[in-house]
């Protein structure tokens, strides 16, 4: 009999209880001759059909990875549905959720934007917060915070749902890496090293923070390829990659423009440091030894151009052209070396 019930809920406009009403249709509880025993039946119906639909809202919770909670910020306290249990971690016989628990468990770095939120949607009566959590077994998970502020009396109160968006998260951030990476090389591209650039130029005018760009640009490149095939230079491009992965700093910004062109950015580095680091990949690369598919071996060398922020009226335009300039002086004079802004005081 339940089992009917339930399909017809499932198909009907009108919850099941509702239909059998209008339709006078009684099931069981009609044949009781004691009114007494059939209002029990009809109650012990009304409870069932309850727990069907906790059953069904607790399904659909976990199937959208969805919880619904509710806060009292004056008081500080929270209740949650079971799904938020699971997406936190934590037992509901153990744990009990206040919003001081909760935010124990905020990822440190996101605290503050939770609670910039919570106090925010007292103001403009929603909150919508994106948020990593620290559960306790130490795995950190996102989530999407979705609430509405409303109040009850002089209670503040908020009431929402989080849904655990860790996967979505994930592919997201793969997408913003590939979107900056270099395929061959593995190292930023030229479209985000621009963007560091403009950005790392606001920070110098605002702050007045050492900051320098090295260009770099492998020498008479073409001759490799020629002589001992396009995959030999790749495994040269490929190489210089993971030297500059492993031997910067974790700050600086490799990047790979095009072809065999190179740029260093790096932040809080002056002209003097810049030219050391230079120094040092182009001592590096000179190091290397490669060896064709024919087993030739070979070594290659670079030529450096470098520049550092400069003066109020500083802009990307000019400290390339300036790195570029001195890149092509280093060429016109030998190739293999290294060459700087040449004022700086
Ligand atoms: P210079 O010392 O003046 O820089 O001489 P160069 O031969 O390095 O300069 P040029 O710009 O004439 O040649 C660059 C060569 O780099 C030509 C191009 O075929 C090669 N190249 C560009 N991108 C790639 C790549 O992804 N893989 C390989 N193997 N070669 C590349
Ligand atoms: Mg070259
Ligand atoms: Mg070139």
């Amino acid at each position: 009999m339940t089992h009917n019930r339930r399909k017809k809920t499932m198909k009907g406009t009108r919850n099941s209880i509702d239909d059998q009403r209008l339709s006078g249709e009684t099931h069981g509880c009609g044949s009781h001759t004691d009114p007494c025993e059939k209002v029990r039946c009809e109650l012990e119906e009304v409870r069932e059909e309850i727990a069907h639909l906790r059953r069904t809202l607790h399904r659909i919770q976990q199937i959208a990875r969805l919880g619904y909670w509710k806060a009292s910020l004056k008081e500080n306290e929270l209740f949650w549905s079971d799904v938020i249990y699971d997406i936190f971690g934590v037992a509901p016989e153990t744990f009990t959720p206040s919003i001081r628990a909760f935010k124990a468990m905020v990822h440190p770095e996101d605290l503050e934007s939770v609670e910039a939120g919570m106090w925010r949607a007292q103001e403009t009566g929603s909150h919508d917060v994106e948020h990593r959590i620290v559960r306790p077994d130490g795995e950190v998970r996102w989530v999407h915070e979705l609430a509405d502020y409303a109040p009850e009396g002089d209670e503040q109160i908020l009431i929402g749902t989080v849904r655990d968006i860790t996967e979505q998260k994930r592919l997201e951030l793969r997408l913003r890496q590939l979107s900056r990476t270099d395929e061959l090389t593995a190292l930023f591209n030229r479209r985000y090293f621009m963007q560091r650039l403009v950005q790392e130029l606001a920070r110098y005018r605002r702050y007045d923070r050492p900051t320098s760009v090295v260009l770099f640009d492998f020498d008479y490149f073409k001759r490799i390829n020629d002589t001992h095939g396009h995959p030999a230079g790749d495994q040269v491009l490929m190489s210089v990659g993971k030297l500059l992965r492993e031997k910067l700093r974790t700050n600086d910004i490799p990047a790979r423009l095009g072809g065999e062109e190179f740029a260093l950015l790096l932040p809080e580095t002056a002209l003097e440091e810049a030219v050391g680091v230079a120094e040092k990949v182009r001592q590096l690369v000179l190091e290397q030894t490669f060896t064709s598919e024919e087993g030739h071996s070979f070594s290659t060398s670079i030529t450096c151009g470098v520049s550092s922020f400069h003066g109020p009226e500083e802009t990307v335009e000019a400290i390339l052209h300036r790195a570029d300039q001195n890149l092509y002086q280093g060429k016109r004079a030998g190739r293999n070396r290294v060459v700087a802004d040449e004022r700086n005081g």
